[in-house]
């Protein structure tokens, strides 16, 4: 049976993101995707093996249940990385997939070495530090209990990584609490190191950091947001325009790699005065033509887009109007010469040169372009797409 709406993954778009940030992130340096939101909303089983094709090996989701569906997919060769939830009962699970795990209070050390006994291998553990966004994380003042518990289990133990995450490095607004997260974390660090605790990988960076903040890269970074194509705000974007890493790059090297489509469902002629859709919304100050689009809020069309939103139809940027349904969205079609059902409408991504990004489709709070991606259902098919398929304007 066919679904209301498609969504294509773009390949050579994916191509071109991550070699850009495999530049600025440099040699050193290992790269995990993270896929975490079923990757964003790409959906982690069409996303996982693309980014295997084009280079990656190292990738973090955060909970166990993304982690089983991600090492259903991936190649043995690649590492997962579970970032947040999972069930001290399902550690074991972990450990013997060789899946690593952060560990961020001592209930999750106790329960690794648990599990760690019970599979008689060592769990491989990413001790993440609080170093200020105060969410999760060993204090300051744990460390000393910290090293000794460390050290008493070390047969049970491997401490793959220290880590920490950032309270916001896409806004300038941060840039002070950013400076002193990242002075206790390399104070906790160097502490654990002359302490006998020493990880192959440190790793503070996501996105956003990543372009700000290059010092902050050490062995590992966690890359999320850009690698689908978006800046994690326009200050990270303008800031990487004025630095010198962008001297040497041509223009735009991220690139939104995912596209929306539907198509026409019905047509239909309102006359002048009339209301259409629910309530007083919208009123048709004209004779117009309508076209319902099979895709709602219960889609990921959010409702905030009533009378606002715009869809391509035959390469023409369409109002929304009226208010956005559970399963269909209304838009005007009157200045579309020619237009059938059955016609292709993209929600998001390109027709015939003209363009609906993610953060145009939905520019009404910070952060949007995460939330509107993750909103976007499982069950929507996915396809995989290359440049040649479907070109770029
Ligand atoms: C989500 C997340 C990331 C990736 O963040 P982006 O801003 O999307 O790059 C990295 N690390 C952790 C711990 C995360 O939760």
């Amino acid at each position: 049976m066919f679904h209301t709406s498609y969504i294509e993954i773009n390949k050579t778009a994916l191509q071109n993101n991550l070699s850009f940030l495999k530049r600025i992130t440099g040699p050193g340096t290992r790269f995990c995707s993270v896929v975490k939101g079923n990757a964003y909303g790409h959906g982690i089983e069409h996303f996982l093996p693309l980014a295997e094709e084009c280079g990656v090996d190292f990738f973090g989701v955060h909970s166990a249940d993304e982690a089983l569906r991600a090492d259903m997919v991936k190649d043995k060769k690649s590492h997962l990385m579970i970032m947040g939830m999972i069930d001290d009962n399902e550690l074991g699970w972990a450990v013997e997939k060789d899946i690593s795990f952060y560990v961020f209070d001592f209930g999750r050390l106790e329960a690794a070495v648990d599990a760690a006994k019970n599979q008689k291998k060592k769990a491989q553990i990413h001790l993440e530090l609080e170093t200020g966004m105060n969410r999760v994380g060993f204090a300051w003042e744990d460390r000393n209990v910290l090293v000794e518990k460390i050290k008493e289990n070390r047969d049970f133990l491997e401490v793959m990584g220290i880590s920490t995450h950032y309270a916001g490095a896409e806004s300038i607004a941060n840039y002070l609490r950013i400076q002193n997260q990242i002075a206790n974390y390399n104070r906790y660090q160097w502490f654990l190191r002359k302490n006998g605790v020493k990880a192959t990988l440190n790793h503070t960076a996501c996105s956003a950091p990543l372009i700000s903040y290059p010092h902050t890269k050490m062995d590992m970074v966690r890359v999320g947001i850009a690698q689908y194509g978006y800046w994690p705000s326009k200050e990270t974007h303008m800031q990487y325009l004025t630095s010198s890493q962008s001297k040497t790059m041509t223009d735009c090297p991220l690139r939104q790699i995912i596209h929306w489509k539907t198509k026409i469902m019905s047509l239909k002629q309102v006359k002048t005065g009339e209301f259409i859709g629910y309530g007083t919304a919208f009123q048709a100050t004209d004779e117009t033509t309508i076209a319902t689009i099979p895709v709602g809020y219960s889609h990921g069309f959010n409702r905030s887009l009533s009378n606002l939103g715009k869809v391509l139809i035959h390469g023409r940027r369409v109002p929304v109007i009226g208010m956005v349904n559970m399963n269909m969205i209304i838009a005007d079609v009157s200045h579309c010469p020619g237009v059938q059902r059955g016609d292709e409408v993209v929600l998001i991504g390109n027709q015939e040169g003209n363009r609906i990004t993610v953060s145009s489709f939905s520019d009404l709070t910070r952060n949007v372009n995460y939330e509107t991606l993750v909103r976007l259902p499982r069950d929507i098919p996915r396809f995989i797409i290359e440049d040649n398929d479907s070109p770029d304007p």
